[in-house]
């Protein structure tokens, strides 16, 4: 469903992803991990053009992310949730979720609203859509954020540490609306330092570093049987 080939990106004189290159099937969740500036969040922004690379192509289907589709169509198709949560602070859960139905998808009051309450209920927030940001936990706020992509009716859901500002169970909130994604076959690609996330959800996953990827396998083989030097050490210094 998604195919990253070869995808090159330097800010300056830095580069930053170095020949990257994924296959990722429909339903598959793949998770990236990687030491801190080895390309990850950049690698995600590429896939949906929040920037754009240097060489390479990234496919959607048939669709080229890297072609000359409008940024805001390859948004709908692939949905991200940050690690920072960007709502407006001025709308309600249900207004934040509504605006991207109204203006980009054209939907009438009514049906914005039945589809935002809809995706709230999903993320188990039904009681929230009159809450302000201010007045919801961040664990309920990073579920606004998922609520509002998936609205957009996403092929591909990207996240970017989506609990690394919270605490544990807040996290625990968050990674349970992920894993009932996964249970319903959304296909993923997640970076996460949640180990037990990625083991017991990814379907693959990929050790980055320097702007490459060093090796990709299964969780179990990734886990127990790393083959690079570099991803055992990763893997040792945080478990
Ligand atoms: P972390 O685990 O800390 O989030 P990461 O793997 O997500 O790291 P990136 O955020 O992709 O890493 O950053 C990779 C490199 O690219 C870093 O050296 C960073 O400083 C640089 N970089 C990222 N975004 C920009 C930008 N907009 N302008 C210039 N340099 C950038
Ligand atoms: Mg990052």
């Amino acid at each position: 469903l998604l195919r990253i080939e070869d995808v090159y990106k330097s800010y300056g004189d830095e580069r930053v992803l170095r020949g990257v290159s994924l296959e990722i099937d429909r339903g598959d969740v793949e998770v990236l991990v990687g030491p801190s500036g080895s390309g990850k969040s950049t690698l995600l922004r590429c896939l949906n053009r929040l920037t754009e690379v240097n060489d390479g192509q990234i496919y959607l289907g048939d669709l080229e992310v890297t072609g000359e589709t409008n940024a805001d169509e390859i948004r709908q198709q692939i949905g991200m949730v940050f690690q920072d949560i960007n709502l407006f602070a001025h709308l309600t859960a249900r207004k934040n979720i509504m605006l991207g139905l109204q203006k980009v998808r054209g939907m009438d009051k009514e049906d914005a609203r039945d589809r935002a309450d809809a995706e709230l209920a999903r993320v188990g927030l039904a009681d929230q859509a009159e809450s302000y940001p201010a007045q919801l936990s961040g664990g309920q706020k990073q579920r606004v954020g998922i609520a509002r992509a998936l609205a957009m009716d996403p092929e591909v859901m990207l996240f970017d540490e989506p609990t690394s500002a919270l605490d544990p169970e807040l996290s625990n909130e968050v990674l349970a609306v992920m894993r009932e994604l996964v249970a319903e076959g959304m296909t993923m690609v997640v970076v996460t330092h949640e180990m037990r996330f990625a083991r017991g959800a990814a379907s693959s996953i990929s050790f980055l570093e320097n702007g490459e990827i060093v090796e990709r396998g299964s969780p179990d083989r990734m886990f127990d049987d790393p083959t690079h030097e570099r991803t055992k050490r990763f893997f040792e210094s945080i478990s």
